[in-house]
């Protein structure tokens, strides 16, 4: 009780020190949805981004150098996909490891006759359950600077950390109405829908690693719910605003349609 109300004096400090103008400067050329806030939803996002930097140890790896910039294009994407959801520091977050590139997961796949064939799978993003994330840089840059359609590997992460906050990751994060059992049947309709497109070729709002399972079902979709809003709209509708509901807030309000690709 006392540490809670220790901590939120001090997280309450944090936010209100002054804001780097060169901090502005960065965020408004490599996170580019910073510029469609208004003055209170940037307000917020400002304060959130403070604690939340005060708070995790970003480290680099495989060379990698931590400037502002690489900890601003991460807090500052995490800050907007948080802004609905008041003050979710997710405590559970100690550290963000931070490479040069994609990175490579050593995986084995048994054979037969008892062998093993070992090999290297190239990762964009993850997230363990010891408390830290880890992110290819240039896969946070293109998120960030919106050069990779609807994609965002650190929106994909902060995804799945929201997914945890109830205790299980299932595609389902902690909502705001009484229904869960109906969100969740809405969303495996949703699903279907997707895989149906994919099956019969048809275009789709984001990519088929959505497909995987519930999990990253919420994770893909959900990038393409901040980064082009209005794209998955146009898809699905009712995929959109269960999102919504998610996700505490309407990006599609601030975000300015992108040239469509698909119409
Ligand atoms: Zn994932």
């Amino acid at each position: 009780m006392l540490f809670s109300f220790l901590r939120s004096r001090r997280r309450r400090a944090i936010a209100e020190r002054p804001f780097p103008s060169a901090w502005h400067d960065i965020l408004r050329r490599s996170v580019k949805p910073w510029q469609w806030l208004d003055a209170a939803e940037a307000e917020t996002c400002r304060r959130w981004l403070a604690v939340f930097l005060a708070e995790k140890r970003f480290e680099g790896c495989g060379g990698l150098a931590i400037t502002d910039e690489v900890r601003l294009c991460i807090a500052g994407q995490a800050a907007i996909v948080t802004l609905g959801l008041g003050d979710e520091w997710f405590d559970s977050l100690k550290s963000l490891l931070v490479y040069p590139g994609d990175y490579l997961v050593p995986r084995t796949t048994p054979l037969a006759g008892g062998v093993e064939l070992e090999w290297k799978e190239a990762r964009v993003g993850e997230t363990w359950s010891g408390g830290s994330m880890a992110l290819s840089w240039p896969g946070v840059l293109d998120g960030g600077r919106l050069r990779d359609g609807p994609r965002s590997v650190v929106i994909h992460e902060f995804a799945h950390l929201v997914d945890a906050l109830d205790g299980d990751i299932d595609g389902v994060p902690p909502l705001p109405v009484r229904d869960v059992a109906g969100w969740r049947e809405r969303m495996s309709a949703a699903r279907e829908r997707f895989e149906r497109a994919l099956d019969e070729g048809r275009s789709t709002a984001f990519d088929d690693y959505a497909a995987e399972s519930d999990v990253e079902f919420f994770a893909v979709a959900s990038e393409c719910f901040f980064q082009d809003p209005h794209r998955l709209a146009r898809h699905d509708a009712e995929l959109y605003a269960l999102l919504q509901t998610a996700w505490r807030q309407d990006p599609k309000h601030r975000v300015p349609p992108r040239p469509s690709r698909d119409r």
